[in-house]
């Protein structure tokens, strides 16, 4: 069962605020751009989802001034000065056929084989509905409160992606 799946570096960094973002809430929007409160300002990252896969972990100094500082400049200019104190790498499961979740088993082989997989940087918010989905389909043979049938494997075979609108 090939998997279009892969580890993919992603950037987080460590700024200090001019003014206190401890209100803030987690921010995520449509460009990849994270944000969230941390010690005496915010820890943000913006995904690269043209960085070519494997365990990756080197820091690109340019990924902070490059992509991230202007984003940030753009939409959180009431933060006043924003000054960068940290910068560290971890990876990302991608799928890079469609960035969304792979569910369920390989049609036609190994039914009793099952995968949740590929949620591409959005899989906590999922894990409530997949872990009951999974549950679902492996002792009842079939999903029964919500029918997650879109998310399988056959998609990829059938090459019909299935991309998230708005989330990354
Ligand atoms: C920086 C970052 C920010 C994110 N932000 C969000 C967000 O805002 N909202 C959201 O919904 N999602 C977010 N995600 C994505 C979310 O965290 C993942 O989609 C989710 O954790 C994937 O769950 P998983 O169970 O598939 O994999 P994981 O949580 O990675 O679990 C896999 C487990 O398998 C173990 N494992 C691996 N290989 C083996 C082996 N050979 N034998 C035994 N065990 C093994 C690992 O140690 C690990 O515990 C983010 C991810 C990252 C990295």
């Amino acid at each position: 069962m090939t998997l279009p799946v892969e580890p993919m570096r992603r950037h987080e960094h460590y700024l200090e605020t001019q003014h206190k973002a401890d209100h803030l809430p987690f921010v995520k929007d449509v460009h990849g751009l994270a944000v969230h409160a941390h010690r005496d300002g915010v820890s943000v990252g913006k995904v690269d989802f043209g960085h070519p896969g494997g365990a990756d972990f080197t820091i690109d100094e340019t990924d902070y001034t490059g992509r991230v500082a202007p984003a940030m400049a753009e939409r959180f200019g009431g933060l006043g000065r924003l000054t960068l104190r940290d910068s560290w790498t971890g990876l990302y499961d991608q799928n890079r056929f469609d960035g969304n979740m792979i569910l369920g088993n390989w049609p036609g082989h190994l039914d009793n084989f099952y995968v949740a997989c590929g949620f591409s940087g959005h899989g906590f918010m999922h894990a409530l509905a997949v872990g009951r989905g999974l549950a679902e389909l492996i002792t009842r043979g079939g999903y029964q409160t919500l029918d997650l049938s879109r998310m399988g494997y056959q998609r990829v075979l059938d090459e019909q992606p299935y991309p998230e609108e708005s989330v990354r």
